[in-house]
């Protein structure tokens, strides 16, 4: 598991940094836990956003998806049209990679 965690410290803020200038937004803390329902949280008023350890074991946009979409949660609270258009904005090919997610027995997300 430690490779996992390992792998995902060297990602995410690579990622983070990536989008925050082209989102235009501000990520001030992050960090990894397992989840059994969830592939990422985000705390919108400390921006914190938790990414689930078994991302390690997904293809790397699949990650970058999860890290957009927590991202894209400190511009938009809900999952409605305006979080849509924010997700066809960032990410055009973002229902790819949550299709490629959803077929885990994570589940939905
Ligand atoms: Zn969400």
């Amino acid at each position: 598991m430690s490779w996992y965690r390992q792998q995902l410290k060297q990602d995410i803020p690579q990622l983070i940094a990536k989008w925050e200038p082209i989102m235009n937004v501000q990520v001030e803390d992050w960090g990894i836990k397992q989840m059994k329902t969830k592939w990422g949280t985000c705390n919108i008023r400390a921006k914190r956003i938790w990414l689930n350890l078994e991302l390690a074991k997904k293809a790397k946009h699949c990650l970058e998806y999860v890290v957009v979409h927590e991202m894209a949660h400190l511009l938009e609270r809900s999952h409605g049209d305006r979080f849509v258009a924010l997700m066809n904005k960032f990410m055009p090919n973002w229902r790819f990679c949550k299709d490629e997610l959803n077929r885990s027995p994570l589940g939905n997300y």
